[in-house]
This record gives structure tokens, sequence and C-alpha cells, in this order.
């Protein structure tokens, strides 16, 4: 991907929403409806354009608390688990009847962060995100706060966001927040704090910039959106920090609305394929042959029938090595079966998968988007 110099909402294919729960609950805990509505406005007019969207949503723990009758300022961390089992109910419900308006369809997912960590989790979630964009549904993520405990939760959706743009390779995420972006100073305490439009490399220096204040506008705001976006930039997805506190948020960023774009370049792919490849255990192999190496150097995924031989043990999920008859290695990539079940169905249609292992499966053994190509992998 090349790095975009004016970038507007419609150079993009696949976009991550991340909507705060200042924005969408605000201090009052109510549904903040009519903004939903043009923020879901929005969102149907990127679909209409073809765009993949997927929302990361905030404020299942804000909206149950009121419907509980908790108390917000002291919440133990089982209430907060129970108030987001309560409001995350809330939330689903008014997206799909705000997005109902466009005849969209919302379809829930629950993340946690050993699903982005644990490949196998890892593979379902991104298929079944994958699938439900295939299927034309408006994915609605938010952390599964019911389950986690501080140790292994994500904390806050930022994060969220970031990692769910790198497992679906995004290539932009738009953080909506109560901020225009990024400033040299807190804006709030400093006349001459001077609003950045375009980073191109986040450094200690933004950081700084965004730690000054303890405000929200400091700590837990901009420093968790920066890190977010490093983690984005890293993997070759860009960012836009705005402030979501009027109608259209997203529409708006095209009419010239204050904002902060970090823009990402090419090298960052580099960071996706170190993972794929990290988990390689020698020996672990798939042959092919010519016609099928040719199909995956032009793109294509490796299928059932494209594999002749299995070589070495191992599961779902695991890197596997891809050669051209014994020796031409010609990548590595993560298995969507393991290898006894590809024994057992290599040379096959993918239609015959579900007959031969008695579930459906995959169509693919390895997905292009999980291949890296070169023999020196
Ligand atoms: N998952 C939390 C909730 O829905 C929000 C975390 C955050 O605001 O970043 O309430």
């Amino acid at each position: 991907m090349e790095t975009l110099i004016n970038p507007s909402i419609g150079d993009f294919k696949k976009i991550i929403v991340k909507i705060g729960s200042s924005l969408l609950v605000g201090e009052s805990n109510q549904l903040q409806s009519e903004w939903l509505d043009s923020v879901c406005d929005d969102i149907a007019e990127m679909h209409k354009r073809g765009q993949s969207v997927i929302i990361v949503t905030s404020g299942a723990i804000s909206a149950g608390v009121e419907s509980l009758g908790l108390n917000k300022s002291d919440l133990r961390l089982e209430e907060k688990q129970a108030a987001a089992a309560a409001g995350q109910m809330k939330l689903t419900q008014s997206y799909q009847s705000s997005l109902d308006r466009h005849n969209l369809n919302v379809a829930q997912v629950l993340l946690t962060r050993g699903d982005t960590e644990d490949r196998r989790r890892y593979l379902n979630s991104r298929e079944t995100l994958r699938t439900l964009l295939k299927l034309n549904a408006i994915p609605l993520i938010n952390e599964n706060d019911t389950v986690v405990t501080d140790e292994i939760r994500f904390g806050d959706n930022d994060q969220l966001a970031a990692y769910v743009a790198v497992m679906m390779d995004a290539d932009l995420c738009i953080l909506l927040s109560d901020v225009d972006g990024l400033y040299t100073k807190d804006p709030s305490s400093f006349n001459d704090a001077k609003h950045i439009s375009k980073v191109y490399n986040i450094n200690e220096e933004h950081f700084s910039m965004a730690g000054v204040t303890k405000s929200k506008y400091g700590t837990g705001g901009m420093q968790t959106k920066l890190l977010a976006a490093e983690i984005c930039m890293k993997s070759g997805c860009n960012v836009v920090i705005t402030n979501g506190k009027v109608k259209k948020p997203i529409s708006s960023l095209d009419n010239k609305k204050i904002s902060t774009w970090f823009l990402s370049n090419a090298e960052s792919q580099k960071i996706r394929k170190k993972w794929i490849l990290s988990n390689y255990i020698s020996g672990n192999r798939l042959i092919i042959d010519e016609s099928a190496a040719l199909g995956l150097k032009s793109g294509h995924s490796l299928l059932p029938r494209d594999v002749l031989d299995v070589k070495g043990s191992f599961k779902r999920g695991d890197t596997v090595e891809v050669a051209l008859g014994e020796k031409n290695i010609l990548g590595k990539g993560l298995s969507a079966f393991g290898s006894e079940d590809i024994k057992l169905i290599m040379g096959h249609e993918s239609d015959a998968i579900e007959q031969i292992l008695g579930f459906k499966g995959r169509s693919e053994i390895i997905h292009i988007d999980d291949l890296v190509i070169g023999s020196k992998t």
C-alpha cells in the first residue's frame, strides 16, 4: 500500500469504526440514539459504496449500570461484568434497530485477548468475521467483558479495534472519540497548542504530547489511541482520530473536519508475516504440483485438490511449509486443517470435505492471506 497524501474515506476497502462510550452513552448513561442513527447512516453509505465495515463499540458497562441500578463511581469487577452482560444486549439492539433503517444485519461478536493470540481461535474469529462480511452483515464487536479478568483483557476498545484491524487486514481504523486528534499540548490548558493533522511515524515525541495532562485528553484518552495507532500502522493499517461529537462524524471527515491521520506505509506487512512464520516447526510440509504453485503465485488460495503429499504432524492453525516437489520451498502459511485431516482430503474437491471428514471446515487449506511466499521465509 502506498502512503496516502490526502486521504478520503472512499479510498479504503476494509474499515474498522471504533465508537467510544462517551459518545454513545455519555455522562447520562442513556444511549444517544439520534447520534447513533447518524453514525449508522455513515456506515450504511460506506457499505453501499462496497466498503467492508466492522464496528468496535464500547458502552456495554455504561449502558448496563443504569438498568441494573448500580453505582457507576464504585463498581467491583463482578459488577462491571454483570453490567456488561445487561448493557451489551441494549447496545446490540440499538445498533440493529438503527441499521434496520438501511436493511443491514448486525452480528454481535464478543472477543477476548486470547482470541487474537491463540492461533486456532484467531483463525476461527477471523473466518467468522470474513464470512459475516461476505454475507453483507455488519459485525459489531466488543470485548467479552463478562469472562475476562484484568490480567487478560484488552482493557480498552482502542486496543481491541487495533487488534481487529490487524487480524482482518483492514486498511483504515477510525477512532471516534471526544477529542479532535493529536495536539502538540493539551488544547484545553494551552492556547498555543497546535493541532497535528498527519503523522507518518509515531515516536516518543507524540506520546509525550499525548501524556501531558491527567485530563481525558491525557492517559487513557489520547495515549491509548496512540498505542492503538502504533499497532495498526505497524501492520499497514491507516488510522484516523476525530471528534465524534457531531452528527455523521465519518462522512464529515471528507469535509475537512479536524482530525489526525496516521498514515502507514508498505513496510508494515512484515509484522504479520513474522507472526505467521514464528510458529513453524521444521518438517511440517505440504507438497504441491506445478499448476498449484502457479496458482499460489497468482494470488489463489491452496485447496485440498492442490496437495500431493503431507509431511510431519501438525494441528489446525500451525504454520507449514509449502513445497513444489520434495525440495523447492515456495513459502509458509497457516494451515486450516491438521495433517491427519489433510491426508484424507488431499486430491479432492473442497465440496467433498464434509463427506470425508464429517464436518464442513474451510474450503481452502491455506488462505492466500495466510501465506508468505518466498523460499527464504
Ligand atoms: N468493553 C467496555 C464496555 O463495553 C468498554 C471498554 C472501553 O471503553 O474501552 O463497556
